[in-house]
């Protein structure tokens, strides 16, 4: 197993004609240059966009280019996978339609009768579609509090439950979640782990490297990171049969994400490392600035040192603790909806991890049975200034209380 500081250089794949001998160089360096692709017909240092639907078979009936239609598959497609996998120290990575669409893969690959483990605290509309679907798929689901890994242990049930569903940090309240121990208990009892990673983003956290078996991402949000796509990634740890099954419910139920969004990630996968600790050196300031805020009564960030996930946070997260923090109001969820009125800077919209900060207060959203308090309000932090960042927040949150005091 990968120590998550060890450093941040995946393995030379060994030379070949379209592999010649170079150096382990960094993800930051094949990130950059797309591992390097060059277009043999242009010499063109940007892969072409391939939006063809259909491919001419060969004079033996045959597809010699691994092509015939692109709802199976897509070239475009494939060059950000290769970059994905690499990210995440992966054999292998899949592209989806949208976040939802790769997760929702996972799951209908289980079968009937099977018992699945899912977190408390995680993405809402997944956890709704589980509630919903779950039943009616014959899926046994608990919901378990991953941050305690006895209440973990006593919800296995060793040779039925095949998945353990984790999110971590978990989105809203930033739970962090022990990705090795998990592991742990879920291959004890024969469970594959499964890690939304979402907020994590391969440069903070790589899980198959800690021990999971698949990392999942929306890759509509850091990934991408300008609000501009919808995509969705799995990354596995073996090309198994579960792989292949997820694989055949992707080209079979046409949820392959189109070659024009690839295009758009595969861009913005370049800048990741760029990016992300940006975001994340200016959640952490914030995170600092607001806690001795008089109208701010909590701020929720791992990476605070008296945040309950701290210590874990510590140990497998690199370079920041992301772009993601939540913040409880002092005055209610009235005194958090007329914070998120006010701000100027700050845009009052759902999503996350772009470059542009956002603002949102996530008990409206989320609705009854959420465990998201009703005076939270959720920061995706972004890559503006800190200090503008935080005069617009001090200045709602003043304006705010003043409204109801
Ligand atoms: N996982 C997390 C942590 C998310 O925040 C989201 C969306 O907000 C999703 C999954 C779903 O992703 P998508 O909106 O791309 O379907």
């Amino acid at each position: 197993m990968t120590r998550p500081d060890a450093p941040d250089r995946p393995a030379d794949t060994g030379p070949g004609p379209e592999n010649p001998p170079r150096p382990a160089w960094a993800a930051r360096t094949l990130a950059a240059q797309a591992l390097g692709h060059v277009d043999p017909a242009t010499r063109a240092v940007v892969a072409p966009l391939h939006v063809s639907t259909t491919f001419v078979r060969d004079a033996d009936n045959g597809y010699a280019s691994g092509f015939s239609y692109a709802r199976p598959d897509n070239a475009t497609v494939r060059q950000a996978e290769a970059v994905l996998a690499m990210l995440e120290a992966a054999p292998a990575a899949m592209l989806f339609g949208s976040g939802m669409a790769a997760a929702t893969a996972v799951f209908s690959a289980l079968e009937p009768g099977d018992h699945v483990v899912a977190p408390v605290v995680m993405y809402w509309g997944l956890k709704r579609w589980l509630g919903e679907e779950a039943p009616r798929r014959r899926l046994d689901l608990d919901f378990v509090a991953m941050d305690d890994l006895d209440a973990l242990r006593t919800a296995m049930r060793p040779g039925r439950t095949k998945l353990v569903w984790i999110e971590t940090p978990g989105n809203p309240l930033w739970t962090v979640t022990d990705i090795a121990a998990a592991a742990g208990i879920a291959h004890a009892a024969g469970a594959r782990l499964a890690a939304d990673s979402t907020v994590a983003s391969p440069f903070h956290t790589k899980p198959l490297t800690l021990g999971a078996d698949l990392v999942m991402h929306s890759g509509t949000k850091i990934l991408n990171g300008h609000s501009d796509v919808v995509a969705g990634v799995l990354a596995t740890a073996r090309a198994d049969a579960f792989w292949a099954r997820v694989g055949a419910i992707r080209a079979g139920g046409g949820a392959i994400l189109g070659p024009f969004e690839a295009y758009l990630l595969m861009r913005s996968l370049r800048t990741l490392h760029l990016r992300a600790p940006a975001q994340a050196a200016g959640a952490i300031d914030l995170a600092l600035r607001l806690r001795g805020h008089p109208h701010v009564a909590r701020v929720l960030y791992p990476g605070l040192p008296d945040d309950s996930g701290h210590a874990v946070a510590a140990r497998q997260m690199t370079g920041g603790f992301g772009a993601m923090l939540s913040i409880r109001t002092r005055g209610g969820a009235a005194a958090a909806v007329a914070t998120a009125a006010r701000v100027a800077l700050w845009k009052r919209a759902t999503s996350l991890g772009g470059v542009e900060s956002l603002i949102e207060h996530r008990a409206s959203v989320e609705g009854p049975g959420t465990p998201c308090p009703p005076d939270l309000l959720r920061l995706s932090t972004g890559i503006e200034d800190p200090d503008d960042l935080f005069s617009d927040l001090d200045a709602a949150l003043r304006a705010a209380h003043a409204g109801h005091a």
